[in-house]
Protein backbone atom coordinates (compact mmCIF):
# COMPACT_ATOMS: atom_id res chain seq x y z
CA UNK A 1 0.00 0.00 0.00
CA UNK A 2 1.26 3.51 -0.73
CA UNK A 3 1.06 6.49 0.83
CA UNK A 4 2.16 9.76 0.47
CA UNK A 5 3.06 12.47 2.71
CA UNK A 6 3.56 16.05 1.54
CA UNK A 7 6.04 17.94 3.22
CA UNK A 8 8.96 16.88 5.29
CA UNK A 9 7.90 19.48 8.82
CA UNK A 10 8.12 17.62 12.00
CA UNK A 11 4.84 16.82 11.59
CA UNK A 12 5.32 15.26 8.23
CA UNK A 13 8.51 13.39 8.90
CA UNK A 14 6.45 11.70 12.32
CA UNK A 15 3.56 10.44 10.38
CA UNK A 16 6.02 9.32 7.76
CA UNK A 17 8.39 7.27 10.13
CA UNK A 18 5.26 5.42 11.71
CA UNK A 19 3.42 4.40 8.24
CA UNK A 20 6.85 3.25 6.95
CA UNK A 21 7.18 1.05 10.36
CA UNK A 22 3.35 -0.18 9.99
CA UNK A 23 4.52 -1.66 6.40
CA UNK A 24 3.02 1.25 4.25
CA UNK A 25 5.60 2.17 1.14
CA UNK A 26 5.85 5.93 1.84
CA UNK A 27 7.18 9.00 -0.27
CA UNK A 28 7.75 11.79 1.36
CA UNK A 29 8.09 15.12 -0.82
CA UNK A 30 9.33 18.15 0.46
CA UNK A 31 9.74 21.52 -1.69
CA UNK A 32 12.85 22.62 -0.25
CA UNK A 33 16.12 21.39 -0.42
CA UNK A 34 16.37 20.17 2.95
CA UNK A 35 13.67 18.33 5.44
CA UNK A 36 12.29 20.36 8.59
CA UNK A 37 10.62 23.46 7.32
CA UNK A 38 10.01 25.76 9.90
CA UNK A 39 12.90 24.06 11.78
CA UNK A 40 15.15 25.06 9.42
CA UNK A 41 19.02 26.21 9.82
CA UNK A 42 20.51 29.36 8.43
CA UNK A 43 25.06 29.67 8.45
CA UNK A 44 26.51 33.27 8.01
CA UNK A 45 30.11 32.98 7.44
CA UNK A 46 31.53 31.47 10.89
CA UNK A 47 27.92 31.57 12.72
CA UNK A 48 25.31 28.76 12.01
CA UNK A 49 21.36 29.85 12.91
CA UNK A 50 18.17 27.67 13.66
CA UNK A 51 15.58 29.57 11.48
CA UNK A 52 12.67 28.96 13.81
CA UNK A 53 12.12 27.19 16.87
CA UNK A 54 14.24 27.44 19.95
CA UNK A 55 13.12 25.78 22.98
CA UNK A 56 12.37 22.03 23.04
CA UNK A 57 9.60 20.91 25.86
CA UNK A 58 7.45 17.65 25.76
CA UNK A 59 10.49 15.74 25.02
CA UNK A 60 8.69 12.17 25.80
CA UNK A 61 6.80 12.76 22.48
CA UNK A 62 9.93 12.85 20.70
CA UNK A 63 11.25 9.26 22.92
CA UNK A 64 7.85 7.41 22.05
CA UNK A 65 8.43 8.40 18.40
CA UNK A 66 11.72 6.79 18.33
CA UNK A 67 10.80 3.63 20.99
CA UNK A 68 7.70 2.68 19.13
CA UNK A 69 9.82 1.99 16.02
CA UNK A 70 12.48 0.34 17.87
CA UNK A 71 14.94 2.60 18.29
CA UNK A 72 16.68 4.85 21.40
CA UNK A 73 16.68 8.39 21.14
CA UNK A 74 19.78 9.08 22.54
CA UNK A 75 21.41 7.13 19.58
CA UNK A 76 20.02 9.74 17.28
CA UNK A 77 20.16 13.02 19.08
CA UNK A 78 20.82 14.97 22.51
CA UNK A 79 18.50 16.98 24.54
CA UNK A 80 19.87 18.95 27.86
CA UNK A 81 18.35 19.71 30.35
CA UNK A 82 18.16 23.78 30.90
CA UNK A 83 19.19 24.45 34.26
CA UNK A 84 17.94 27.74 33.77
CA UNK A 85 15.09 27.78 31.75
CA UNK A 86 15.27 31.94 30.19
CA UNK A 87 17.10 34.69 31.94
CA UNK A 88 14.00 37.68 32.16
CA UNK A 89 14.63 41.56 32.00
CA UNK A 90 12.29 43.45 33.16
CA UNK A 91 12.09 47.37 32.42
CA UNK A 92 12.33 48.11 35.74
CA UNK A 93 16.12 46.61 36.40
CA UNK A 94 14.47 43.83 37.84
CA UNK A 95 16.45 40.32 36.23
CA UNK A 96 14.93 36.98 37.12
CA UNK A 97 15.90 33.72 36.50
CA UNK A 98 13.67 30.96 35.49
CA UNK A 99 15.86 27.88 37.06
CA UNK A 100 14.45 24.54 35.68
CA UNK A 101 14.41 22.98 39.16
CA UNK A 102 10.73 24.01 40.52
CA UNK A 103 11.91 24.99 44.09
CA UNK A 104 14.52 26.96 43.47
CA UNK A 105 12.02 29.17 40.45
CA UNK A 106 9.08 29.83 43.75
CA UNK A 107 12.30 30.81 45.91
CA UNK A 108 13.87 33.20 43.19
CA UNK A 109 9.86 34.09 42.42
CA UNK A 110 10.07 35.36 45.85
CA UNK A 111 12.95 36.83 46.11
CA UNK A 112 12.64 39.28 43.27
CA UNK A 113 8.51 40.08 43.43
CA UNK A 114 5.97 40.32 45.69
CA UNK A 115 4.59 36.92 45.08
CA UNK A 116 5.67 34.38 47.59
CA UNK A 117 7.31 30.81 46.56
CA UNK A 118 4.29 28.80 47.91
CA UNK A 119 2.05 31.13 45.38
CA UNK A 120 4.02 29.34 42.35
CA UNK A 121 4.25 26.40 43.28
CA UNK A 122 0.16 26.24 44.23
CA UNK A 123 0.17 27.57 40.39
CA UNK A 124 2.26 24.78 39.15
CA UNK A 125 0.06 22.52 40.87
CA UNK A 126 -3.16 23.86 39.70
CA UNK A 127 -1.33 23.48 35.93
CA UNK A 128 -0.65 19.82 36.78
CA UNK A 129 -4.51 19.84 37.38
CA UNK A 130 -5.08 21.62 33.78
CA UNK A 131 -2.68 18.77 32.58
CA UNK A 132 -3.53 15.70 33.90
CA UNK A 133 -7.43 16.37 33.29
CA UNK A 134 -6.87 17.79 29.49
CA UNK A 135 -3.42 16.82 27.95
CA UNK A 136 -4.51 13.17 26.71
CA UNK A 137 -7.89 14.30 25.21
CA UNK A 138 -6.32 17.35 23.38
CA UNK A 139 -3.29 16.54 22.39
CA UNK A 140 -3.07 12.64 21.94
CA UNK A 141 -6.17 11.83 20.35
CA UNK A 142 -8.20 13.42 17.18
CA UNK A 143 -11.43 15.10 18.91
CA UNK A 144 -13.31 14.61 15.77
CA UNK A 145 -13.50 10.84 15.94
CA UNK A 146 -16.47 9.82 17.82
CA UNK A 147 -14.18 6.58 19.33
CA UNK A 148 -12.62 9.32 21.38
CA UNK A 149 -15.54 9.83 23.29
CA UNK A 150 -16.42 6.58 23.88
CA UNK A 151 -13.45 6.29 26.11
CA UNK A 152 -13.66 5.98 29.87
CA UNK A 153 -10.64 8.57 30.26
CA UNK A 154 -12.27 10.96 27.65
CA UNK A 155 -15.72 10.69 29.92
CA UNK A 156 -13.54 11.48 32.75
CA UNK A 157 -11.72 14.34 31.76
CA UNK A 158 -15.06 15.26 29.94
CA UNK A 159 -17.00 15.20 33.46
CA UNK A 160 -14.19 17.62 35.15
CA UNK A 161 -14.50 19.96 32.15
CA UNK A 162 -14.26 22.89 34.71
CA UNK A 163 -10.89 21.94 36.24
CA UNK A 164 -9.40 22.88 32.93
CA UNK A 165 -10.20 26.47 33.64
CA UNK A 166 -11.94 27.18 30.36
CA UNK A 167 -13.98 30.13 31.23
CA UNK A 168 -11.66 33.03 32.03
CA UNK A 169 -8.66 33.96 30.41
CA UNK A 170 -4.86 33.23 31.21
CA UNK A 171 -4.60 36.84 32.34
CA UNK A 172 -7.18 36.43 34.54
CA UNK A 173 -6.17 33.70 36.03
CA UNK A 174 -2.74 35.08 36.82
CA UNK A 175 -4.20 38.58 38.38
CA UNK A 176 -6.23 36.28 40.61
CA UNK A 177 -3.69 33.93 41.43
CA UNK A 178 -0.59 36.60 41.44
CA UNK A 179 -0.15 40.06 43.04
CA UNK A 180 3.50 41.34 41.68
CA UNK A 181 2.60 42.49 37.84
CA UNK A 182 5.69 41.15 37.11
CA UNK A 183 4.85 37.85 37.77
CA UNK A 184 1.40 38.10 36.13
CA UNK A 185 3.43 39.51 33.00
CA UNK A 186 6.07 36.37 33.22
CA UNK A 187 3.70 33.53 33.04
CA UNK A 188 1.34 35.71 30.72
CA UNK A 189 4.03 34.82 28.06
CA UNK A 190 3.48 31.25 27.97
CA UNK A 191 0.85 32.48 25.37
CA UNK A 192 2.85 33.30 23.36
CA UNK A 193 3.96 29.77 22.67
CA UNK A 194 1.26 29.05 20.38
CA UNK A 195 1.15 32.70 19.16
CA UNK A 196 -2.31 33.68 21.04
CA UNK A 197 -2.81 36.67 23.73
CA UNK A 198 -2.96 36.02 27.52
CA UNK A 199 -5.92 38.35 27.08
CA UNK A 200 -7.88 36.06 25.44
CA UNK A 201 -6.99 32.56 25.49
CA UNK A 202 -8.24 30.40 27.82
CA UNK A 203 -6.72 29.65 31.26
CA UNK A 204 -6.30 26.14 30.07
CA UNK A 205 -3.41 27.26 28.10
CA UNK A 206 -1.48 26.99 31.54
CA UNK A 207 -0.81 23.71 30.72
CA UNK A 208 2.33 25.08 28.77
CA UNK A 209 4.05 26.51 32.10
CA UNK A 210 3.47 22.86 32.92
CA UNK A 211 5.24 21.18 30.82
CA UNK A 212 8.12 23.98 31.16
CA UNK A 213 8.81 24.02 34.41
CA UNK A 214 7.56 20.57 35.68
CA UNK A 215 8.49 18.51 32.51
CA UNK A 216 11.34 20.55 31.42
CA UNK A 217 12.66 22.65 29.26
CA UNK A 218 15.93 21.98 26.64
CA UNK A 219 18.23 22.59 24.65
CA UNK A 220 19.46 20.48 21.31
CA UNK A 221 23.08 19.88 21.02
CA UNK A 222 24.27 20.81 17.88
CA UNK A 223 20.94 23.36 17.47
CA UNK A 224 17.20 22.23 16.78
CA UNK A 225 18.24 21.61 13.35
CA UNK A 226 19.53 18.29 14.81
CA UNK A 227 16.08 17.17 15.49
CA UNK A 228 14.88 17.08 11.95
CA UNK A 229 17.94 15.22 11.02
CA UNK A 230 17.39 12.66 13.27
CA UNK A 231 14.02 12.41 12.37
CA UNK A 232 15.31 11.95 8.25
CA UNK A 233 17.52 9.37 9.61
CA UNK A 234 15.12 7.54 10.94
CA UNK A 235 12.81 7.74 8.15
CA UNK A 236 15.30 6.78 5.97
CA UNK A 237 15.87 3.65 8.04
CA UNK A 238 12.30 3.13 8.38
CA UNK A 239 13.07 2.47 4.08
CA UNK A 240 10.99 5.72 3.29
CA UNK A 241 11.71 7.59 0.29
CA UNK A 242 12.66 11.10 0.51
CA UNK A 243 12.59 13.29 -2.49
CA UNK A 244 13.58 16.53 -1.49
CA UNK A 245 13.49 20.15 -4.09
CA UNK A 246 10.23 18.73 -4.78
CA UNK A 247 7.06 20.73 -4.95
CA UNK A 248 3.66 18.83 -4.47
CA UNK A 249 1.30 21.00 -7.23
CA UNK A 250 -1.67 19.09 -7.05
CA UNK A 251 -3.38 16.24 -4.47
CA UNK A 252 -5.38 14.13 -7.03
CA UNK A 253 -8.93 12.95 -6.13
CA UNK A 254 -11.34 11.41 -8.08
CA UNK A 255 -15.10 12.50 -9.02
CA UNK A 256 -16.05 10.08 -6.03
CA UNK A 257 -13.46 12.26 -4.09
CA UNK A 258 -11.45 9.49 -3.67
CA UNK A 259 -7.48 10.23 -3.33
CA UNK A 260 -5.54 9.13 -5.90
CA UNK A 261 -2.20 10.42 -5.57
CA UNK A 262 -0.38 13.64 -6.02
CA UNK A 263 1.26 15.39 -8.83
CA UNK A 264 4.65 16.88 -8.40
CA UNK A 265 7.89 18.64 -10.06
CA UNK A 266 11.66 19.30 -9.14
CA UNK A 267 12.17 22.57 -8.30
CA UNK A 268 14.92 22.80 -11.23
CA UNK A 269 11.98 21.74 -13.67
CA UNK A 270 10.30 25.15 -12.26
CA UNK A 271 13.11 27.12 -12.88
CA UNK A 272 14.14 26.12 -16.75
CA UNK A 273 9.69 26.03 -17.31
CA UNK A 274 7.04 27.06 -14.99
CA UNK A 275 4.56 25.53 -17.24
CA UNK A 276 6.17 22.35 -17.58
CA UNK A 277 3.85 19.18 -17.00
CA UNK A 278 4.01 17.80 -13.79
CA UNK A 279 5.13 14.04 -12.48
CA UNK A 280 2.66 11.99 -11.43
CA UNK A 281 3.35 9.46 -8.21
CA UNK A 282 0.12 6.97 -7.48
CA UNK A 283 -1.32 6.37 -3.49
CA UNK A 284 -4.54 4.88 -1.99
CA UNK A 285 -3.70 7.58 0.85
CA UNK A 286 -1.59 11.50 1.46
CA UNK A 287 -0.66 12.96 4.73
CA UNK A 288 -1.11 16.59 3.49
CA UNK A 289 1.74 18.34 6.33
CA UNK A 290 1.54 21.97 4.28
CA UNK A 291 -0.60 24.66 6.25
CA UNK A 292 -4.90 23.38 5.88
CA UNK A 293 -5.85 27.23 4.40
CA UNK A 294 -3.13 26.65 1.90
CA UNK A 295 -3.37 23.03 0.88
CA UNK A 296 -7.35 23.58 0.15
CA UNK A 297 -6.76 26.65 -2.02
CA UNK A 298 -3.40 25.46 -4.22
CA UNK A 299 -3.37 21.46 -3.72
CA UNK A 300 -7.45 21.02 -3.37
CA UNK A 301 -8.79 23.47 -5.76
CA UNK A 302 -11.68 23.33 -3.14
CA UNK A 303 -12.02 26.46 -1.28
CA UNK A 304 -15.64 25.85 -1.38
CA UNK A 305 -14.89 23.42 1.46
CA UNK A 306 -16.76 23.88 4.40
CA UNK A 307 -13.51 23.44 6.19
CA UNK A 308 -11.91 26.10 4.00
CA UNK A 309 -14.48 28.05 4.19
CA UNK A 310 -14.26 27.95 8.46
CA UNK A 311 -10.21 28.54 8.21
CA UNK A 312 -10.62 31.82 6.24
CA UNK A 313 -12.69 33.11 9.03
CA UNK A 314 -10.20 31.77 11.88
CA UNK A 315 -7.51 34.14 13.27
CA UNK A 316 -4.30 33.17 12.29
CA UNK A 317 -1.86 32.72 15.30
CA UNK A 318 0.75 35.56 15.33
CA UNK A 319 3.73 35.83 13.37
CA UNK A 320 7.40 37.15 13.90
CA UNK A 321 10.18 39.25 12.85
CA UNK A 322 13.75 37.35 13.71
CA UNK A 323 17.06 38.96 13.71
CA UNK A 324 19.71 36.69 12.90
CA UNK A 325 22.96 38.53 14.74
CA UNK A 326 26.61 36.79 14.16
CA UNK A 327 27.91 38.85 17.06
CA UNK A 328 31.73 39.38 17.67
CA UNK A 329 32.05 39.14 21.33
CA UNK A 330 30.54 36.63 24.10
CA UNK A 331 27.81 38.51 26.90
CA UNK A 332 28.26 35.98 29.82
CA UNK A 333 25.22 38.19 31.33
CA UNK A 334 22.89 35.62 28.96
CA UNK A 335 21.94 32.41 28.73
CA UNK A 336 20.69 29.97 26.22
CA UNK A 337 17.04 32.11 26.12
CA UNK A 338 16.79 35.51 27.22
CA UNK A 339 14.01 37.79 27.35
CA UNK A 340 13.72 41.67 27.50
CA UNK A 341 9.93 42.72 28.55
CA UNK A 342 8.14 45.36 27.28
CA UNK A 343 6.73 48.00 29.74
CA UNK A 344 3.24 47.40 28.36
CA UNK A 345 2.34 44.20 28.17
CA UNK A 346 -1.18 44.83 26.71
CA UNK A 347 -0.60 47.30 24.21
CA UNK A 348 1.83 44.35 22.41
CA UNK A 349 -1.04 42.46 22.15
CA UNK A 350 -3.26 44.95 20.90
CA UNK A 351 -0.94 45.71 18.52
CA UNK A 352 -0.30 42.09 17.21
CA UNK A 353 -4.25 41.49 17.06
CA UNK A 354 -6.13 44.23 16.93
CA UNK A 355 -3.65 46.65 14.93
CA UNK A 356 -2.00 44.39 13.10
CA UNK A 357 1.63 46.02 13.37
CA UNK A 358 4.77 45.56 15.38
CA UNK A 359 4.21 46.81 18.84
CA UNK A 360 5.87 50.59 19.17
CA UNK A 361 7.73 48.67 22.12
CA UNK A 362 8.06 45.58 22.18
CA UNK A 363 9.23 42.63 24.41
CA UNK A 364 12.20 40.82 22.61
CA UNK A 365 13.53 37.46 23.19
CA UNK A 366 17.19 36.07 22.33
CA UNK A 367 17.91 32.79 21.68
CA UNK A 368 21.80 31.87 21.48
CA UNK A 369 22.75 28.28 20.72
CA UNK A 370 26.03 29.09 20.88
CA UNK A 371 26.20 28.63 24.56
CA UNK A 372 25.24 25.47 24.31
CA UNK A 373 26.91 24.28 20.55
CA UNK A 374 29.91 26.12 20.87
CA UNK A 375 30.94 25.35 17.04
CA UNK A 376 27.76 27.72 16.43
CA UNK A 377 29.92 30.30 16.39
CA UNK A 378 33.53 31.45 15.89
CA UNK A 379 35.73 31.64 19.52
CA UNK A 380 34.83 34.89 21.99
CA UNK A 381 31.32 35.31 19.60
CA UNK A 382 27.70 34.30 19.40
CA UNK A 383 24.14 33.78 17.37
CA UNK A 384 21.78 36.00 18.30
CA UNK A 385 18.30 34.53 17.30
CA UNK A 386 16.78 37.57 18.17
CA UNK A 387 12.70 37.16 17.98
CA UNK A 388 10.17 39.73 18.51
CA UNK A 389 6.48 39.07 17.95
CA UNK A 390 4.94 40.02 15.12
CA UNK A 391 1.33 40.30 13.51
CA UNK A 392 0.26 37.55 10.37
CA UNK A 393 0.92 39.45 7.29
CA UNK A 394 -0.99 41.47 5.59
CA UNK A 395 1.07 42.84 2.79
CA UNK A 396 2.59 45.46 5.69
CA UNK A 397 5.51 47.22 4.36
CA UNK A 398 7.59 45.48 6.11
CA UNK A 399 10.36 46.90 4.23
CA UNK A 400 9.89 50.31 6.91
CA UNK A 401 9.25 48.44 9.16
CA UNK A 402 12.39 45.87 9.48
CA UNK A 403 14.63 48.88 10.27
CA UNK A 404 12.85 50.78 12.88
CA UNK A 405 11.94 47.40 14.93
CA UNK A 406 15.60 46.61 14.67
CA UNK A 407 16.92 50.58 16.34
CA UNK A 408 14.15 49.38 19.10
CA UNK A 409 15.61 46.34 19.89
CA UNK A 410 18.74 47.40 19.85
CA UNK A 411 18.09 50.19 22.40
CA UNK A 412 16.28 47.84 24.43
CA UNK A 413 19.11 44.93 24.47
CA UNK A 414 22.06 47.49 24.66
CA UNK A 415 19.66 49.86 27.56
CA UNK A 416 19.10 46.58 29.83
CA UNK A 417 23.18 45.36 28.92
CA UNK A 418 24.67 48.91 29.37
CA UNK A 419 26.77 48.16 26.94
CA UNK A 420 26.02 49.54 22.68
CA UNK A 421 25.45 46.21 21.13
CA UNK A 422 25.23 47.12 17.32
CA UNK A 423 28.92 47.70 16.88
CA UNK A 424 29.48 43.98 18.00
CA UNK A 425 26.86 42.55 14.45
CA UNK A 426 29.36 41.00 12.86
CA UNK A 427 26.94 39.44 9.96
CA UNK A 428 23.36 39.59 9.90
CA UNK A 429 20.31 38.68 8.58
CA UNK A 430 16.53 38.93 8.96
CA UNK A 431 13.49 36.79 8.09
CA UNK A 432 10.09 38.54 7.92
CA UNK A 433 6.04 37.13 8.33
CA UNK A 434 6.15 37.30 4.36
CA UNK A 435 9.53 35.50 4.12
CA UNK A 436 8.30 32.64 6.60
CA UNK A 437 4.90 32.58 4.60
CA UNK A 438 7.38 32.26 1.36
CA UNK A 439 9.29 29.75 2.77
CA UNK A 440 7.66 27.60 4.89
CA UNK A 441 4.24 27.90 3.04
CA UNK A 442 2.39 28.83 6.50
CA UNK A 443 -0.89 30.70 6.23
CA UNK A 444 0.42 34.53 6.45
CA UNK A 445 3.12 33.63 7.73
CA UNK A 446 1.65 32.23 11.24
CA UNK A 447 3.95 30.57 13.70
CA UNK A 448 1.32 27.62 14.76
CA UNK A 449 -1.75 27.88 12.70
CA UNK A 450 -4.91 29.28 14.24
CA UNK A 451 -4.50 31.05 17.13
CA UNK A 452 -6.02 30.02 20.32
CA UNK A 453 -7.67 33.16 21.24
CA UNK A 454 -11.05 31.89 22.10
CA UNK A 455 -12.67 29.21 24.31
CA UNK A 456 -13.55 26.44 21.31
CA UNK A 457 -10.13 27.09 19.45
CA UNK A 458 -9.38 23.45 20.18
CA UNK A 459 -12.41 22.02 18.91
CA UNK A 460 -12.21 23.69 15.78
CA UNK A 461 -8.47 22.98 14.15
CA UNK A 462 -8.78 20.52 11.12
CA UNK A 463 -9.55 17.15 11.59
CA UNK A 464 -6.63 14.80 11.09
CA UNK A 465 -8.88 12.59 9.02
CA UNK A 466 -10.61 14.27 5.66
CA UNK A 467 -14.20 13.93 5.46
CA UNK A 468 -14.67 15.26 2.08
CA UNK A 469 -11.92 13.37 0.62
CA UNK A 470 -11.39 10.04 1.62
CA UNK A 471 -7.99 9.03 1.72
CA UNK A 472 -6.95 12.42 2.58
CA UNK A 473 -5.10 12.67 6.34
CA UNK A 474 -3.51 16.60 7.58
CA UNK A 475 -0.80 17.16 9.96
CA UNK A 476 1.49 19.70 11.27
CA UNK A 477 0.65 23.34 13.03
CA UNK A 478 -2.56 23.79 11.01
CA UNK A 479 -4.28 20.92 12.27
CA UNK A 480 -4.97 19.31 15.77
CA UNK A 481 -3.77 19.48 17.84
CA UNK A 482 -1.95 22.71 16.24
CA UNK A 483 1.40 24.44 16.69
CA UNK A 484 4.80 23.84 18.75
CA UNK A 485 7.19 20.98 18.24
CA UNK A 486 6.25 18.18 19.89
CA UNK A 487 2.27 19.03 19.00
CA UNK A 488 3.07 18.82 15.31
CA UNK A 489 4.78 15.30 16.04
CA UNK A 490 1.88 14.22 18.08
CA UNK A 491 -0.44 15.48 14.80
CA UNK A 492 1.81 12.82 12.83
CA UNK A 493 1.08 10.43 14.96
CA UNK A 494 -2.37 10.94 15.38
CA UNK A 495 -2.82 10.94 11.67
CA UNK A 496 -0.49 7.92 10.73
CA UNK A 497 -3.05 5.95 13.77
CA UNK A 498 -6.11 7.16 11.95
CA UNK A 499 -4.51 5.57 8.64
CA UNK A 500 -4.21 2.62 10.21
CA UNK A 501 -7.65 2.01 11.00
CA UNK A 502 -9.57 3.18 7.78
CA UNK A 503 -7.00 2.66 5.10
CA UNK A 504 -6.14 -0.98 5.84
C1 LIG B 1 10.20 31.88 14.27
C2 LIG B 1 9.58 30.64 14.86
C3 LIG B 1 9.78 30.33 16.20
C4 LIG B 1 9.21 29.17 16.76
N1 LIG B 1 9.50 28.84 18.07
C5 LIG B 1 9.12 27.62 18.56
C6 LIG B 1 9.64 27.13 19.78
O1 LIG B 1 10.47 27.78 20.43
N2 LIG B 1 9.22 25.91 20.22
C7 LIG B 1 8.34 25.14 19.49
O2 LIG B 1 8.01 24.02 19.93
N3 LIG B 1 7.86 25.57 18.30
C8 LIG B 1 8.23 26.78 17.81
N4 LIG B 1 7.82 27.20 16.56
C9 LIG B 1 6.78 26.42 15.86
C10 LIG B 1 7.31 25.15 15.21
O3 LIG B 1 8.44 25.45 14.45
C11 LIG B 1 6.25 24.58 14.29
O4 LIG B 1 4.99 24.45 14.97
C12 LIG B 1 6.60 23.22 13.72
O5 LIG B 1 7.96 23.13 13.37
C13 LIG B 1 5.70 23.04 12.51
O6 LIG B 1 5.86 21.78 11.94
P1 LIG B 1 4.89 21.34 10.77
O7 LIG B 1 4.78 19.86 10.84
O8 LIG B 1 3.61 22.11 10.84
O9 LIG B 1 5.64 21.67 9.43
P2 LIG B 1 6.27 22.99 8.81
O10 LIG B 1 7.46 23.34 9.57
O11 LIG B 1 5.23 24.02 8.60
O12 LIG B 1 6.74 22.41 7.42
C14 LIG B 1 5.89 22.20 6.33
C15 LIG B 1 6.77 21.75 5.17
O13 LIG B 1 5.96 21.54 4.02
C16 LIG B 1 6.71 21.98 2.89
N5 LIG B 1 5.79 22.26 1.80
C17 LIG B 1 4.87 23.25 1.74
N6 LIG B 1 4.20 23.18 0.58
C18 LIG B 1 4.70 22.12 -0.10
C19 LIG B 1 4.41 21.54 -1.37
N7 LIG B 1 3.46 22.03 -2.16
N8 LIG B 1 5.12 20.46 -1.76
C20 LIG B 1 6.10 19.93 -0.97
N9 LIG B 1 6.42 20.46 0.24
C21 LIG B 1 5.71 21.53 0.66
C22 LIG B 1 7.43 23.21 3.39
O14 LIG B 1 8.54 23.53 2.58
C23 LIG B 1 7.82 22.77 4.80
O15 LIG B 1 9.09 22.14 4.81
C24 LIG B 1 8.38 28.33 15.96
C25 LIG B 1 8.19 28.64 14.60
C26 LIG B 1 8.81 29.75 14.04
C27 LIG B 1 8.65 30.03 12.56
Amino acid sequence: MNAVVVGGGLGGLSAAIRLAHAGWRVTLFERQAELGGKAGTNTLGPYRFDTGPSLLTMTHVFERLFSDVGRRLEDYVTFRPLETICNYFFDDGTRLFAYGDVERFAREIEEKTRDDAAAVKAFLERTREIHDTGAALFLERSLHEWSTYTRLDTLRSLLRFGRIDPFRSMDAAHCAHFSDPRTVQLFNRYATYNGSSPYRVPATLDIIPYVEYVLGAFAVVGGITAIPRALERLAREMGVTVVTGAEVTRIVVDRGRRVRGVAWRSADDKEADASRESEFTPAETVVCNVDVTVAYRDLLDDEVAPMARRYRRLEPSSSGLVFYWGISRSCPELDVNNVFFSPDYPAEFRALFDELCVPEDPTVYVNITSKVTPEDAPANGENWFVLVNAPRNEGQPWDEIVPRVRDRVLQRVSRVLDRDIAPYIAVEDVMTPADIEARTGSNKGSLYGISSNGRLAAFLRHPNRSRRHRGLYFCGGSAHPGGGMPLAVLSGTIAASLIERYER
